[in-house]
Order: structure tokens, then C-alpha cells, then sequence
């Protein structure tokens, strides 16, 4: 079955406006970001039998016992990544999932690099930003922890998928003045951290205790 950009009853746009309200009520300010979140459907990114929990404001599973994020921290991180840096030209995203994050975030830079682990997902995500029309995103079926050399160095870095530490990689990948927005720890123990690289090195900010899936590494 083809489903409806539009959407209809529990998957309008109507129940997207109550989604945006509790967001702001959350403490995202960013009117970008809350338009942004407020046009895109979520619910062409989930399976059929989860698209009328689509804007419940929770992670649900997407298959291969990974989920789609929940809209709070795909704001939050959004609202956060651009924050430091309004105008972002390159932005990697690593962990691309269904691709909810990656729609939200090619409508507001120039360009998203995307890499997952898991190609039947990467797949899906493609099939999604097609649908969307989103064109302005390159997709790379590898394990994260490399970053992506070939198109570094990036004005952003946002990372959906929790590491013990954070990959050096993605720190020689990111541009001076650029913002690496990570969740770093194990389960039930993770910090959601902001890295901005300096001249001189990077300042580290610990923000708000979250709760993604971890970080692998190889792909399947
Ligand atoms: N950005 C997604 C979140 C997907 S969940 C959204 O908007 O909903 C996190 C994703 O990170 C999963 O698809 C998982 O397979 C992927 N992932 C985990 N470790 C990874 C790694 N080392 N490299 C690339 N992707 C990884």
C-alpha cells in the first residue's frame, strides 16, 4: 500500500500542530526547527500497523531492533546543532536509520552526509527522502566510527546512536567552529554532549541524560 504524504485522522497535519505544541512546551524555541518538524510526516517512515502513533512524542521500532527517534531529541539535537552555527553548509549525520533525523536536518543545511551500519534500513531511509523530495543527501552504507574522509571537513556532525567514548574519527572530521552533537555511555547511563572544535583544540559540554541505541561497530 502506498501511503499518504498527507495523512489523515491520527497521522494529519492537525495532529502534527498538537506534536509541535508539546515541543514548545519542552523548551524548543527554534521556529526553523518546530516548521520543519511540523511539515515533515513522520509517519511514511514507520511500518503501516505504527503510523497512528506516528506523533506521539516517543521512539518506536523500525526493524532490525533499531527504532526511529523520539521528536523531542531529534529537535533538541537539531535545535542545538544550529544554534552555534546558524548557516551550516556540510552536515554528516551518523546512525541514518529510517531517516527521520536526515529529512529534518536536509531541510535546514545545505548538504547531509549520512552513513549506517545496517544496509535493508539505509534502503528505506533512501526510499523515504525520495518521497519527500529530498534530494540534497549522499548515503553510505559503512560503520560510522570512520566518519566519512571522503567529503570532511564538516560545519556539523550529529551522531543518533550511543558510543562508549566518542570516535576520534569524528573529531578530525569536524571543522573549526564546527558543532559534533553526540550521546556518549552505555545504556541507561548516557550524556548528551556538544563538542565544538577550536583553534586550539575542542570544548566538550555535557547537556541532558538521553536514551539512544548503541553504537556498533562493522556493518550488516
Ligand atoms: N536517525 C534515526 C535514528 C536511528 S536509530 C532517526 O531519525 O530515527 C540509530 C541508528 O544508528 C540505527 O539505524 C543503527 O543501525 C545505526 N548505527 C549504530 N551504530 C552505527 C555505526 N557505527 N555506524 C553507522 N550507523 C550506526
Amino acid at each position: 500500500m502506498i501511503k499518504s504524504l498527507e495523512g489523515i485522522g491520527m497521522t494529519s497535519r492537525r495532529t502534527r500542530l498538537r506534536l509541535i505544541k508539546r515541543l514548545s512546551e519542552q523548551g524548543i524555541t527554534n521556529n526553523k526547527v518546530l516548521d520543519v518538524i511540523l511539515e515533515t510526516p513522520r509517519h511514511i517512515f514507520m511500518d503501516e500497523a505504527l503510523a497512528s502513533r506516528a506523533y506521539e512524542d516517543t521512539a518506536l521500532p523500525i526493524g532490525y531492533s533499531q527504532t526511529i527517534s523520539q521528536p523531542y531529541i531529534v529537535a533538541k539535537m537539531t535545535e542545538l546543532l544550529l544554534e552555534k552555527t546558524p548557516t551550516l553548509h556540510k552536515v554528516l549525520e551518523v546512525g541514518t536509520g529510517c531517516g527521520y533525523q536526515t529529512a529534518i536536518l536536509a531541510q535546514l543545511v545545505d548538504h547531509v552526509y549520512t552513513v549506517e551500519r545496517i544496509l535493508p534500513l539505509q534502503q528505506k531511509a533512501k526510499d523515504h527522502l525520495w518521497a519527500l523530495k529530498l534530494k540534497n543527501v549522499s548515503y553510505l552504507h559503512s560503520d560510522g566510527g570512520w566518519g566519512w574522509p571522503d567529503h570532511a571537513l564538516y560545519d556539523g556532525i550529529l551522531v543518533t546512536a550511543a558510543p562508549p567514548e566518542i570516535p576520534e574519527m569524528l573529531l578530525h572530521q569536524l571543522a573549526v567552529g564546527g558543532v559534533l552533537l553526540i550521546p556518549v555511555g552505555r545504556a541507561g547511563n548516557q550524556i548528551l554532549q556538544r563538542v565544538i572544535r577550536t583553534e586550539s583544540g575542542y570544548d566538550v559540554e555535557q547537556l541532558e541524560p538521553v536514551s539512544f541505541v548503541p553504537f556498533l561497530s562493522g556493518k550488516e
